[in-house]
């Protein structure tokens, strides 16, 4: 029999409540043993979708009040026999409550094994169960938007729709072959190639929006530079909204790298506000400097800053010199100030250029697009089916280049077996892609990334 396992599901962290998950064909039963319902009845009669109040139940004491949910098989979030136990949410009292449960004869659950149960079960898929993953990471608001929609089988639709034509294909060209004597319908070369190249199209959509969806999930590496009292720590802070990076008068205050991540227009930017650049005998402020040097350089993003009140100064021409060529932005700050820096010069050098006043807040929403249209995310539509990531990405790229293949082997009078051995190799690769037919290797290092409880 399956072993039946239990976890914390909820946060490590004091809170309101706190959920032990159980999972397994003895959830319920192992549940009743922790759990007495205040109306004298038993959980183990509790059909499927109800709840009862009742209280935790720990070496035959009261322990807490408590909420107990059963779910039964298969409609449930594992698609097994589900009790969740809520309890309030005290770090000790959750901890406890399991380790009663796990003392009436849970397993522990292992990372993930919820939701590799509902894979297994066949409740979701593995695209599905990644986008779990990048639901709970999800930072930004576009992510969060993504991973959802992903979960809601976004990209599972499009794969098994490109999947069910190259199958459909597929057989018809193998009845063909392997029947030739029958009365089968043989697919025209033209029909044939109208399928692969509409596979193709919508595999090409998918890959072509991968790097965008990247950078709208995952963030984007962003190192502020510019030179000393531009306003750099200023500008994180406006856009962090929190007093993290300190803004002082000193020259070279901000030696070392500050970070934080910040959502700006829907997009995580994942600042580093570093020293200011200009020639330093102190040895402290140096590595600054070359800590800054080398953030620019690592960086896929960089916020030029300049100062609106100053002429332009050696730094600074160094500074547009050394973004020439990279996606960076070139920030003029201090607009509330008047102004005498000449603007011509860094127009040249950026392909975005944006004036804020950070001390006033102004200038964010302008910035926003600027980064948007710069890092190519500004038509991003986040209610696209999207790979979420290199695994995904490897399957589809793969299916892709069968299919390519499979068309240039059509135009050259290739026999339909050779052809149909390529179109299997794409459905193979897509297969893998939904987990269909998934390695349990790939499944196990999918499931292990994931935190205990989920
Ligand atoms: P950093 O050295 O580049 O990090 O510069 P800071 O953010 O520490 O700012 C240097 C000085 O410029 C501080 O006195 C800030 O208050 C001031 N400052 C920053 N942004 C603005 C702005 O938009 N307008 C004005 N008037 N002052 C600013």
């Amino acid at each position: 029999m399956e072993k039946t396992v239990a976890a914390i599901s909820t946060g490590n962290a004091p809170g309101g409540i706190g959920v032990i998950r159980i999972s397994g064909s003895r959830a319920v039963d192992i549940a009743a043993k922790v759990f007495l319902p205040l109306d004298g009845s038993s959980l183990t009669d509790l059909k499927g979708y109800r709840a009862k109040y009742g209280n935790i139940i720990i070496d035959g004491e009261k322990a807490d009040n408590a909420v107990a949910l059963v779910f039964r098989a298969p409609k449930s979030y594992t698609g097994e026999d589900v009790a969740e136990l809520s309890v309030h949410g005290g770090i000790l009292m959750v901890r406890k409550t399991l380790q009663a449960v796990l003392e009436a004869g849970a397993e522990p659950a292992e990372a993930g094994e919820f939701t590799k149960r509902a894979f297994l079960n066949g409740k979701i898929d593995l695209t599905q169960a990644e986008s779990v993953a990048e639901l709970i990471s999800a930072e930004g608001e576009q992510s969060l938007k993504a991973s959802f929609n992903a979960l809601q089988g976004a990209l599972s639709k499009r794969i098994n729709s490109v999947l069910e034509s190259l199958l459909d294909a597929s057989a018809s060209m193998a009845a063909w072959v392997d029947y030739p004597d029958e009365d089968i319908p043989e697919l025209s070369e033209a029909e044939l190639e109208k399928t692969l190249k509409s596979c193709r199209a919508q595999l090409k959509e998918l890959l072509d929006n991968y790097e965008s969806g990247k950078t709208v999930t995952k963030g984007v590496d962003t190192a502020i530079v510019g030179r000393p009292n531009a306003g750099k720590s200023s500008l994180m802070n406006m856009l962090a909204r929190t007093e993290k990076s300190i803004v002082t008068h000193i020259e070279g205050t901000t030696r070392d790298i500050v970070e934080e991540n910040v959502s700006l227009g829907g997009i995580i930017l994942h600042l580093r506000d570093t020293a200011g650049l200009r020639a330093s005998d102190d040895l402290v402020e140096s590595i600054g400097i070359e800590k800054a040097y080398k953030a620019l350089d690592g960086a896929e993003l960089v916020l030029a800053v300049f100062d609106n009140a100053e002429k332009l100064s050696e730094s600074d021409t160094d500074l547009i010199e050394r973004c020439k060529g990279r996606r960076a932005i070139a920030v003029i700050n201090k607009t509330d100030l008047n102004g005498v820096l000449n603007a011509g010069e860094i127009k040249n050098g950026f392909k975005e250029l944006v004036y804020v006043s950070a001390k006033n807040g102004e200038g964010g929403e302008q910035l926003a697009e600027a980064v948007k249209r710069l890092l190519g995310v500004a038509e991003f539509d986040s209610s696209a089916p999207l790979l979420a990531n290199a695994r995904q990405k490897k399957n589809c790229k793969a299916a892709y280049d069968d299919i390519c293949e499979a068309l240039y082997a059509l135009g050259a009078g290739v026999t339909y077996d050779a052809i149909n051995v390529m179109i299997d190799a794409a459905a193979d690769e897509l297969l893998s892609l939904t987990g269909k037919k998934a390695s349990a290797e790939v499944v196990n290092n999918i499931f292990s990334k994931f935190c205990v409880g989920k």
